[in-house]
């Protein structure tokens, strides 16, 4: 897969040096820069990290990095960073996350719970979505509950491939369920949920 991430620099704030700049020796033209650098991923900015210094010539476009400048000018930058702040836009992507992680995890929670409570109490009429293979499903269909044991009957319905193809087969309402009637003991269906065999049950 395919992924944007990496480092962005934002200029904070600037301030023009004395003297001037070694490659094109034009007076007064160096610019310490305040850069605040934040780790995206596709644009998206997750979180800052520590702010670094850098010299850049508005003549000739000259650039020193942090760790060639001389003490001096490090002392300097260290006096600049304290009148800037961190955006906090740059904590978007972490602040994102934040919500959207718990909230996915409580869904999946709720999604297993609800499963789990369909399965331990089958009706006529579910729907249940067997996977026979890796990205192979197909669909059965509860005709009989008895008190030990529930009734299947299959469907010759197939789905190969990916969750758009099962998504196409679940959503069919044209699936017919006059294939193989299969019994399953009660005891039998959370094995058969832990197993994997099992997918879905829909109701
Ligand atoms: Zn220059």
């Amino acid at each position: 897969m395919f992924f944007v991430k990496g480092i962005r620099r934002l200029e904070l704030s600037g301030h023009i040096l004395p003297g001037t700049c070694p490659i094109c020796e034009t007076k007064s033209s160096v610019q310490l820069l305040v850069l605040q650098p934040y780790v995206h991923f596709f644009w998206i900015p997750l979180f800052p990290t520590p702010r670094r210094a850098r010299t850049r010539c508005m003549v000739c476009g000259h650039e020193q990095l942090h760790k060639k400048l001389p003490v001096g000018t490090i002392q300097l930058f260290h006096d600049l960073k304290k009148q800037s702040r961190t955006p906090l836009w740059t904590w978007s992507g972490a602040a994102l996350l934040a919500v959207i992680v718990p909230l996915f995890v409580q869904s999946m929670g709720e999604h297993f719970d609800e499963q789990a409570s369909l399965l331990a109490t089958p009706a006529v009429g579910d729907v249940w979505t067997m996977k026979l293979g890796p990205k192979w499903y197909t669909l059965y269909r509860v005709e009989e509950v008895r008190a030990d044991s529930v009734f299947v009957r299959t469907s010759g319905r197939e789905a190969h491939g990916g969750i758009v193809m099962l998504a196409a087969m679940q959503a069919d309402s044209t699936v017919t369920y006059a294939g193989e009637r299969r019994g399953y003991a009660r005891g039998e269906l959370q094995a058969l949920d832990k197993q994997g065999g099992l997918y879905s049950v829909d109701r």
